[in-house]
């Protein structure tokens, strides 16, 4: 599958190797492709990663497929408040969390590009995941972060062999770091590279398949930057535009009441993001996100 960037805003395309991570009006990329197409009878005979759904991820050869075998987590039963729910085990990947998802995809495009040095910028889940898939991949990989991140998930990114690097300061700090540097080397930004979210979309692809393309009535998932619910919006976009399915599930995000800039704009009816200045202590601090890019 051939793909451009185009801005969200102005709709200017750009072409997916720019060292550019946003358009000049400010605007977040959004990914240019044809109609996705999907054979569910092909499905049957493939291995369970998310390359499965493989005419629907936007790389064009398989020899650029960058895989450690991520995908199709179980969905497991569970009563809670006497509600039958299903719980989707997705911190059974491969570096720890749904990232890998993203991070396969973005890496195997970026390796289709012929790129050899990428930088991000995080002190979590996504950093370990780039980070492992560009040592999958051999492609050389720095880690930005701001020098007070917690020490777990910093240890996990140097293991994978990234070199990591600690910014002092705050994470706006981090954050002007990395645009500076990103003039040079290409930013494999989890948030603002759309890429990922072909990669995230997977999630929803899978529930589907898991539950014989019957759609749930309703899905809860957290929201910090929104790379997971952004994805299920766009794959339930795209299986309904290819008459898999016929209706799409009702979304449920929940943010941490100590940063909740979505929650805010929601419940007051806006439709753009304000973002928060000030950071407040919580144990969810993989949503912790003041400033959701596409908010
Ligand atoms: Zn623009």
């Amino acid at each position: 599958m051939n793909v451009n960037y185009i801005c969200s805003r102005c709709h200017r395309r750009f072409a997916v190797n720019t060292l550019a991570f946003k358009c000049e009006c400010g605007g977040a990329f959004e990914l240019e492709k044809e109609p996705p197409k999907l054979s569910l009878a092909r499905l049957k005979s493939r291995a369970n990663s998310i390359w499965r759904y493989r005419e629907v991820l936007p790389v064009v050869k398989d020899e650029n497929i960058v895989t450690l075998g991520e995908g199709m987590t179980p969905l497991v039963e569970e009563r809670i408040f006497d509600k039958e729910i299903l719980l989707k085990l997705d911190y059974l990947f491969p570096s720890g969390s749904y990232k890998d998802r993203g991070a396969s995809v973005l890496v195997s495009k970026i390796k289709e590009l012929g790129i050899k040095t990428v930088i991000d910028d995080s002190s979590g889940n996504a950093g370990a995941a780039i980070a492992a898939y560009c040592a999958r991949a051999g492609i050389t990989c720095e880690i930005c972060c701001p020098e007070s991140a917690s020490a777990g998930k910093l240890v996990q990114i140097s293991l994978y062999g990234a070199k990591l690097n600690k910014i002092p300061g705050s994470r706006e700090d981090t954050a002007k770091f990395i645009q500076e540097k990103a003039r040079e080397v290409f930013y494999a930004s989890h948030n603002r590279n759309p890429l990922f979210m072909e990669g995230t979309k997977t999630v929803f692809y899978e529930i589907c398949e898991q539950l014989n393309w019957k759609v749930p009535d309703s899905i809860i998932t957290p929201v910090g930057y929104g790379s997971i619910i952004l994805g299920i919006a766009l794959a339930g976009r795209e299986l309904k535009d290819m008459g898999v399915i016929s209706n799409l599930p009702k979304l449920i995000a929940v943010q941490t009441e100590a940063i909740p800039p979505i929650y805010e704009a929601f419940t007051k009816g806006e439709t753009k993001v304000t973002p928060l200045a000030q950071v407040r202590h919580t144990y969810a601090e993989g949503i912790a996100c003041l400033n959701p890019i596409r908010g």
